[in-house]
């Protein structure tokens, strides 16, 4: 193996440090601290898991965290009520809503209903389209992680070659605007685009969000590139339940420069960028400036 490996644990707790004194200094500032209201509906495990580490890593650093625990039965009127009553509540800044919704509840309607500027997972149409006109907008978590690992691996990324893999609303599409702000020449690849290893061999900075198993291998991989995996997959090998990426680690550490392991790499980073934006969000709402290197 040659690449360097990129420590997103690491990275992340470095995150989490700067947003807590960011919340402890905004507390001695306005009396106040960001609130986090996170909304679950239902009972998915996964969910549980995530949103349970999400409220711990809130308390951590410093800010309050809210939660509400809805059943599965619970009507789109009721949810959206209390989306409405999170928008008024002043001690609240950012609102998430933990998706997947149970399959009556429409997610678009739901989003749609979050005030923009309390909308820390950057879904809302009013956030997606100001990304994407270059304005000030709430980025989402997971690419804005990505672009915070890529900027303090590479520096500029002024003309880089970068290939997007994947196009989905909550990775592919908002990574490919913030490489494309931050004057990357994108290509955004997918399950239609044609000699897939021929595109992303072109790639200075190859981002995968597939949801393959191990899909790139070293042949899909420029020399010295650097590889951001997004992919958490659950395999089982050898008889072992495992989370792996969308590439082949050790096959594609060979031919890279750096790369993100799974676990421990975009991950952790996730929820540190959600608690960066809740921070954000404070900011704006009260006036205040925005905390240094925790936004896009
Ligand atoms: P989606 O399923 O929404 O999108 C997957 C994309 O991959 C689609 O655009 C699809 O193309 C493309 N694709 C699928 N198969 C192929 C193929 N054979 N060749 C080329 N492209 C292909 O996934 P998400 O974006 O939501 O998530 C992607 C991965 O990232 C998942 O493993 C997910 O678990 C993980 N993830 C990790 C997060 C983290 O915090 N680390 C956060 C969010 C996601 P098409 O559009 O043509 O169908």
């Amino acid at each position: 193996m040659s690449a360097r490996i990129i420590d997103g644990k690491a990275f992340a707790a470095g995150i989490r440090r700067r947003v807590a004194d960011h919340v402890a200094r905004l507390a001695d500032q306005t009396g106040q601290v960001p609130g986090l209201a996170v909304v679950l509906v239902g009972e998915d495990p996964a969910s549980q898991i995530y949103v349970r580490s999400k409220n711990r890593m809130t308390d951590e650093c410093g800010m309050r965290s809210i939660e509400h625990r809805l059943p599965d039965t619970t009507t789109q009127a009721k949810l959206l009520d209390l989306i409405y009553a999170l928008n008024g509540d002043e001690a609240v800044h950012g609102i998430l809503v933990q998706l997947p919704l149970p399959a009556h509840l429409d997610p678009d309607l739901v989003i749609a209903a979050i005030d923009p500027l309390k909308d820390v997972d950057g879904f809302h149409v009013s956030n997606v389209g100001r990304l994407g006109t270059g304005q000030k907008s709430m980025v989402p978590c997971t690419p804005l992680g990505c672009l915070m690992m890529l900027r303090a691996h590479l520096g500029d990324l002024s003309g880089l070659d970068a290939v997007v893999l994947g196009r989905s609303n909550i990775v592919g599409k908002p990574m490919a605007q913030l490489l494309l702000r931050d004057s990357c020449t994108v290509t955004m690849a997918h399950s239609r685009t044609r000699d897939l290893a021929q595109v992303t061999r072109r790639a200075d900075i190859l981002v995968a969000a597939v949801g393959r198993p191990e899909m790139i291998t070293g042949d899909y991989v420029k020399p010295g590139a650097t590889i951001i995996d997004v992919g958490i997959n659950r395999i089982e090998r050898d008889g072992k339940q495992r989370l792996v990426g969308d590439c082949a680690f050790e096959s594609c550490a060979e031919v890279a420069g750096a790369i993100t392991p799974v676990p421990g790499g975009v991950g952790p980073m996730t929820i540190a960028c959600l608690l960066a934006n809740t921070v954000t969000a404070f900011c704006r709402a009260r006036g205040l400036p925005e905390p240094e290197g925790l936004t896009a």
